[in-house]
């Protein structure tokens, strides 16, 4: 168990233990009791009566009648004694208690008071009625008159003052050390809510404040400490203050153990006593004090054990903090069920039967403040774990996004370069077409540019293809492009080289870092290829002859020249080629340039 929580009920428990050893510090009295119907009968006339109406009550017990609206008359002979001595009826709550002092056949002192009589009306300002017995030497008769709507309890002490004062001591200790509890943990856990805006503490601050309130008025003392002169607020405070401290006890368990989640018949019960209590609550303002008290009793019995089964119960369905709420409900239970056994008078009255209830209430809410935030902190850590699994989830989401962006992504740049590959292609005969021709010799023409290389090109054109076509048809036409075009491609291995259609039956042969001998050479090996591949056009038809004239420009580039420029030389050779008879391969010459020269080498 948390430090803090086991040292607080430990040191407790030791004042507790310490207090109950004291319990017997009264003197026993035996006593006789009647009760007349007849509130206005006089103390002349019940003294006349006879022996057959009292009925005795032996030391140390007290007089018990439940609810009743008799008048009783307890008649408490007290022997002399040396000391000085008070006689205590030690329960607060009565309504009128009235002592009449007899001695030697004579009324010599009366008092008049209960809490329907402001504080001032006590000889001796105490929580319990308290009275000086009159002489230590003589014996003394008390007569006493009690009335009251509520519980008819009337325990009578006489104790000799020394005791008393030093019972009072501790007494009143105990009383202020459980104010102290409930202050602070009613406190402590408000500064909880406040932070952590669980509406379980703010039931729960209700629950302890209540249940310290119901304490405190049931002893007496916030009529002592808080209206001692309007004695009319205690007819209204107790039913109400019993009704709330009950609706927070139960909205506070039902919050606490989940009972909507953990215990059907726990929740359907709680609901019907939740109701039964707002009932008592709006009673206490306006109905009568009696039947009010009743009706808050009976809840209260029944209330506390059952909030303890239904705490049994979620323990049982493995909800630990189920055991929490049990642990810390039982000596509540324990205190009452020690205090009824008490008023029932099947134990002697102690001061530990009369501290058990309150001990009971200041053990549970201790322990529950423990439970509260063992449940709290529980959820915390759920809350926790939740969190994390939710970022696991969507870190791994993220991973499969990423995947798929980069698969798709992948996909996407594959068929953008399939479809550059197409767009660079000539659909016929695979080979380069113009615009990657264009392109192709404008990086070369750079390149060269840099590096002060030669370029080269070929641009060749099958010679009298019009015939061929006009001949064999455009089909076998077609297929000589793509033979002619195979072959090229095939001839035409170095790196860097290209082979592109050009347009129609022409092809250009792009040659970089070729010097002009290179391209010549290349060139006539193509134009013997070529000549002596006759290509295949089908079995039932001859192979067709083909030729090819060649046009060959060389030229290293320069900042101010054009890519375009050696096209033209390279066409110009070609056409030179033709124009020299065809099958052959003309090569660029500068002088060529010139009209007049107009030389041209084959
Ligand atoms: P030469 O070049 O020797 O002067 O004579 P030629 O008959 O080849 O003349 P020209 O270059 O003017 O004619 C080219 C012919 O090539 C025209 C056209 O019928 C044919 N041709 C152009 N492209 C294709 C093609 O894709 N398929 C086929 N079957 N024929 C084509
Ligand atoms: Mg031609
Ligand atoms: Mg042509």
């Amino acid at each position: 168990m948390n430090g803090r929580y086991s040292s607080v009920t430990g040191i407790f428990l030791a004042t507790l233990l310490c207090l109950a050893s004291f319990s017997s510090w009264a003197e026993p009295v035996a006593f006789q009791w009647t009760a007349v119907a007849d509130p206005d009968l006089s103390l002349d006339a019940v003294q006349t009566l006879g022996p057959e109406s009292w009925q005795a009550i032996p030391a140390g017990r007290a007089l018990n009648r439940g609810f009743s609206n008799d008048t009783f008359w307890l008649k408490v002979t007290i022997p002399p004694n040396p000391a000085n001595r008070v006689l205590e009826v030690g329960y607060p709550l009565l309504d009128e208690v009235s002592v009449f002092w007899e001695q030697n056949g004579r009324i010599i002192e009366s008092h008049q008071t209960g809490d329907t009589f402001p504080f001032t009306s006590r000889p001796i300002v105490h929580r319990n009625f308290v009275f000086l017995v009159p002489s230590h030497s003589e014996p003394a008769t008390a007569w006493l008159r009690i009335h009251t709507q509520g519980s008819v309890q009337v325990p009578v002490e006489v104790t000799p003052s020394a005791s008393f004062l030093a019972n009072e001591q501790l007494s009143y200790g105990w009383q202020t050390m459980f104010l102290g509890i409930i202050v602070a943990l009613a406190l402590y856990n408000l500064f909880l809510f406040l932070i952590v805006r669980h509406q379980t503490y703010l039931w729960y601050v209700l629950a302890v404040v209540c249940s310290g309130a119901v304490q405190l008025n049931f002893n007496g003392l916030l009529f002592q400490w808080l209206w001692p002169d309007l004695p009319e607020i205690n007819r209204y405070f107790t039913v109400p203050i019993v009704s709330l401290a009950l609706i927070a006890a139960v909205v506070f368990t039902m919050k606490f153990l989940a009972v909507k989640v953990h215990s059907r018949w726990g929740y359907r019960l709680l609901q019907v006593v939740l109701v039964l209590n707002a009932a008592g609550l709006v009673y206490g303002f306006t109905g009568s004090y009696q039947i009010g008290i009743i009706w808050i009793s009976t809840l209260a019995a029944f209330v506390t054990p059952l909030a303890w089964l239904i705490g049994l119960d979620v323990w049982r369905k493995g909800q630990v903090f189920g055991g929490f709420y049990v642990l810390a409900w039982t000596p509540l239970l324990l205190g009452h069920t020690v205090l009824a056994v008490s008023k029932l008078g099947w134990i002697p009255r102690s001061g530990f039967t009369e501290l058990a209830p309150q001990a009971g209430v200041a053990l549970e809410v201790i322990l529950l403040s423990f439970a509260l935030a063992y449940r709290i902190n529980r959820e915390r850590w759920r809350r926790q774990q939740a969190q994390e699994h939710a970022l696991d989830i969507q870190r791994q989401a993220n991973l499969t996004l990423e995947t798929r962006v980069r698969e798709r992504t992948e996909a996407l740049e594959q068929a953008n370069e399939r479809l550059r590959a197409i767009s660079l292609t000539d659909g016929l005969t695979h080979v380069a077409n113009r615009r990657r021709f264009d392109e192709k010799l404008d990086v070369e023409w750079n390149r060269a540019l840099r590096h002060d290389q030669e370029l080269s090109l070929i641009m060749l054109d099958i010679d009298h293809f019009k015939r061929v076509n006009d001949h064999f048809g455009h089909l076998v036409g077609d297929d000589c492009l793509v033979a002619l075009a195979e072959l090229l491609v095939n001839e035409v291995r170095r790196s860097g080289d290209l082979v592109a259609r050009y347009g129609g039956e022409e092809f250009a042969v792009l040659l970089p870092a070729t010097d002009l001998a290179g391209a010549r050479q290349v060139a006539e090996t193509l134009r013997q290829m070529v000549a002596q591949t006759p290509v295949d056009t089908g079995e039932t038809r001859a192979p067709v002859c083909l030729t090819i004239s060649l046009g060959v420009a060389t030229l290293t580039p320069d900042q101010q020249g054009a890519s375009q420029e050696l096209i033209r030389r390279a066409d110009e050779a070609l056409y030179a080629a033709k124009a020299g008879g065809r099958n052959q391969v003309a090569v660029w010459h500068p002088k060529a340039v010139a009209p007049a020269t107009g030389e041209l080498s084959s």
